[in-house]
């Protein structure tokens, strides 16, 4: 599974070393008038205990063998990277962070040429199965899934059909600078 970014946490800059504090994560990052953070979680804070159980309705029915896992393994598969779903969770070098911001249409971004992913607030204020969607749309992007509909579109075969929202547009990849590379 990804790894949870608590305080003390460090990791290797995932991409333009300016963009990166001395722990790795993404510095605040500037984007259509919003800052967006990559914040450790608070130990015993309501978004912790919100996100696990988020990370256990992944476990339990995408990851586990059983039917929704196989649609949505399909689905990534067939696009961008083609990587099945429960396959890429396997990898450590993701991390979750926690963005503050309140904004309510604002749910998760990740940073672009970087597996660093962060969860709104807003996300958290409509609880874990929504957590649990915005974390399968960021994979997706991670999965190199282009535009945000498209990384959208995976929540119908992964379980979250009910808040799959078309029209989606606060849950963004945040664009790769000039000089972003990666390894
Ligand atoms: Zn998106």
């Amino acid at each position: 599974m990804p790894q949870i970014h608590m305080p003390g946490s460090r990791h290797g800059c995932g991409g333009d070393p300016r963009l990166c504090g001395p722990d790795g994560f993404p510095l605040p990052y500037q984007r259509h008038g919003r800052t967006y953070y990559w914040y450790p979680y608070v130990a015993g804070s309501p978004q912790l205990t919100t996100l696990l159980a988020a990370i256990h309705w992944i476990e339990t029915t995408l990851v586990a063998d059983g039917p929704v896992r196989q649609t949505c393994d399909a689905d990534f598969a067939s696009f961008g990277y083609g990587i099945p779903f429960s396959e890429r969770w396997r990898d450590r070098a993701i991390w979750i962070s926690y963005n503050p911001l309140p904004a309510v249409n604002e749910y998760g971004a990740t940073l672009g040429g970087t597996l660093d992913i962060t969860i709104a607030q807003n996300a958290f204020d409509r609880g874990a199965h929504q957590v649990a969607g915005t974390i399968i749309h960021e994979f997706a992007h991670i999965n190199n899934a282009g535009d945000g509909s498209r990384a959208e579109q995976t929540l119908r075969q992964c379980g979250c059909a009910d808040i799959y929202d078309p029209h989606i547009v606060g849950s963004l990849r945040l664009p790769r600078g000039p000089s972003i590379t990666r390894a």
